[in-house]
């Protein structure tokens, strides 16, 4: 099997999107990841998986603290911005949360401290316990396919 059929197959499960955020000396990183869920309700942790190559793993290895915001359908622009696909610095507001940058009016800010990580393949998951959670209201940015769109209620 080739990597481009793994992606395919892979793209084909729908997603929400986030943007992960670090600080490391007063300098805030942050990268579009959809490689995100829920790991545990007690303690609350949660995981992300960054490629080796990105930036952010090397930020989030010297921080040991990393931010998810969940981003609203407003926000294409941002992911857009945060995965290096088209560069759009006046989309980018931060707000603080204990400290941690997050992405202003995500619909949902979850801010961690790395416990665990594991080097996994060419990415490694990193566990973050939540310390802090921030909520908005709005409507989910999602992805399928490699390709952005929006959800939808089914009424019955
Ligand atoms: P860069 O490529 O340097 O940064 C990304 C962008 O963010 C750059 O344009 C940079 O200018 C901007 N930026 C960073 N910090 C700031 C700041 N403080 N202020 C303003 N702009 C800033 N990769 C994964 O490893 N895991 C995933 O789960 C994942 N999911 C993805 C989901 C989607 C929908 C998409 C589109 C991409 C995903 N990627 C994922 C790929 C990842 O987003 C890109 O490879 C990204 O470019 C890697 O970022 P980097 O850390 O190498 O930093």
């Amino acid at each position: 099997m080739d990597s481009r059929t793994f992606r395919d197959a892979m793209g084909r499960f729908a997603t929400g999107v986030t943007v992960v955020t670090t600080q490391v000396d007063d300098e805030t990183h942050g990268m579009t990841a959809n490689a995100f869920m829920s790991v545990s309700l007690d303690p609350k942790l949660v995981t992300i998986s960054i490629d080796h190559s990105a930036k952010m793993y090397n930020q989030i290895k010297q921080s040991q603290q990393f931010a998810v915001s969940i981003l609203s359908d407003e926000q294409m622009d941002v992911s857009m911005h945060f995965a290096g696909q088209k560069d759009n610095p006046a989309a980018v507001e931060f707000d603080f949360v204990s400290g941690i940058p997050v992405i202003r009016d995500a619909l949902t800010a979850v801010v961690c401290n790395v416990i665990e990580f594991y080097e996994v393949g060419d990415h490694t998951l990193f566990i973050g316990e939540v310390l802090e959670i921030k909520l908005t209201d709005g409507n989910p940015l999602a992805f399928f396919g490699g390709k952005y769109g929006s959800y939808q209620l089914y009424k019955w």
